[in-house]
């Protein structure tokens, strides 16, 4: 007798799909997700379904975070057929046109509607500067007179592809020493909208042969520390009928909020990438440059990375901003190799970009090169990322706080 076929079981929301034959499965799970709007991705062999449901999900806070199923319905409430939703979501996500005027194939009647709904531009760029890498620093201002930043960073090697660096928050509430954004204090959480207009500004700056591959969330702000807002933001970056970047090439940093690590693990089933600030390898080190340490020590960080649904073959970004004499030493790089041993991680090396408000500083560049080498000599990869965009004032949080003058500024690169 032929050995018979394992049922394979997928999982949308908090259902489960089962079958044995995947075409029937998926199928059904695209059935599901019409009905649901997941934006889920199925892969086969094994059959992977990525759950991101709007019922893990906050509602939004203006239209234009609305993903089309909540448009569908939006419309059929004003009396207009359903298709009319996924149009809409069309032309604000795909296309970046957010002005209901230039919705060609949009009836009179319903572009007043939208008009009335407030969907417009949430946020708007204030002043756009370049730097001779080609690197872009957008100001970008709210309507309430807040400010964040944003940069799109083109790759060095294929200047075509760019990374796009983005706020989740205006200032920061995390408080690290070394950081212009955690200097100011947290001002307020940024919309989901807010977040996404971002990227749909973003492309808008592009040359016509560029496009955005990867987005960060390095801007201004602890973006899990404004978890909700953030969430739908991936949804909308990563939907496939939208801007559509592929998960893989979304990474969330974050200083180390253990629980909302756990919570974006398995809301997104580990397929959003995760960047670790980790900046200091023993406690009492940590705490002194990032109080969140006091909170989430070393321990239940690494403890929280270890049971991150990671998929296989992909690892974790860590992060290390190296300050003279503060986090430097072979010490140091001997312990960072300890505290990672067994989890998949690269170490980005980011030379302090130094702000008004600290003294603190980065080692010269041939001790960046030994800390290095300590620690590819012991087995890791390691990066140092290379600064850009020096001379538009592209550092984490600093053009945004311009009024507490930075001494120099500089965007490092995802390494
Ligand atoms: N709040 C998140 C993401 C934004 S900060 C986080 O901390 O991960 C993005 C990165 O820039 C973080 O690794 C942060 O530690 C680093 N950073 C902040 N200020 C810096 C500075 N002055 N020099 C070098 N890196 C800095
Ligand atoms: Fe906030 Fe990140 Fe800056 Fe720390 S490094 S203050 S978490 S933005």
């Amino acid at each position: 007798m032929p050995p018979q076929p394992q049922p394979r079981v997928a999982r949308i929301a908090n259902r489960e799909i089962q079958g044995t034959a995947t075409s029937h499965i998926k199928s059904r799970v695209s059935a599901a997700l019409d009905q649901r709007d997941c934006a889920a991705v199925v892969t086969l062999a094994p059959l992977r379904v990525v759950k991101l449901s709007p019922d893990a999900l906050a509602a939004p806070s203006n239209p234009i975070a609305r993903l089309p199923a909540e448009w569908e319905e939006c419309v059929r409430g004003w009396g207009e057929p359903a298709y009319r939703g996924k149009q809409i979501f069309d032309w604000i996500h795909r296309r970046g046109v957010l002005d209901p005027d230039e919705m060609s194939n949009i009836p009179k009647v319903l572009r007043v509607r939208m008009k009335e709904e407030g969907v417009g531009w949430p946020i708007e760029v204030v002043s756009a500067h370049e730097s001779a890498d080609r690197t872009k620093k957008l100001l970008v201002g709210m309507p309430d007179g807040e400010r964040v930043e944003t940069v799109l960073i083109p790759q060095l090697a294929d200047p075509r592809i760019v990374t796009q660096c983005i706020s989740s928050q205006v200032g920061c509430a995390m408080g690290c020493v070394f950081c212009a954004s955690g200097v100011a204090g947290l001002k307020r959480q940024m919309t989901d909208a807010e977040i996404v207009a971002q990227v749909l500004l973003g492309r808008r700056e592009l040359d016509p042969d560029q496009r955005i591959r990867n987005v960060v969330f390095m801007g201004m702000g602890e973006p899990l520390h404004n978890y909700d807002a953030v969430a739908r933001s991936l949804v909308l970056l990563t939907h496939p009928d939208g801007i559509d970047l592929s998960k893989r090439r979304v990474t969330v940093s974050t200083s180390g909020l253990v629980t909302q690590i756990d919570r974006l693990g398995k809301d997104f089933d580990g397929q959003v990438q995760l960047a670790i600030s980790l900046h200091a390898v023993r406690d009492e080190d940590r705490s002194k440059i990032m109080p969140v340490n006091r909170k989430h020590g070393l321990a239940d960080l690494t403890d929280a990375l270890r049971r991150y649904p990671m998929p296989k073959r992909q690892r974790f970004t860590i992060e290390y901003t190296l300050i003279k004499g503060v986090n430097d030493s072979v010490k140091d790089a001997n312990g960072m190799v300890e505290l990672l041993r067994g989890i998949p991680v690269k170490v980005n090396l980011i030379p302090m970009n130094p702000i008004s408000a600290s003294e603190l500083q980065a080692p010269d560049s041939s001790h960046v090169m030994r800390f290095q080498e300590q620690l590819t000599r012991r087995g890791l990869s390691v990066f140092v990322r290379k600064t850009r965009g020096d001379d538009v004032a592209a550092a984490c949080g600093q053009l945004a706080f311009h009024g507490q003058g930075p001494r120099r500024a500089s965007r490092t690169e995802q390494g």
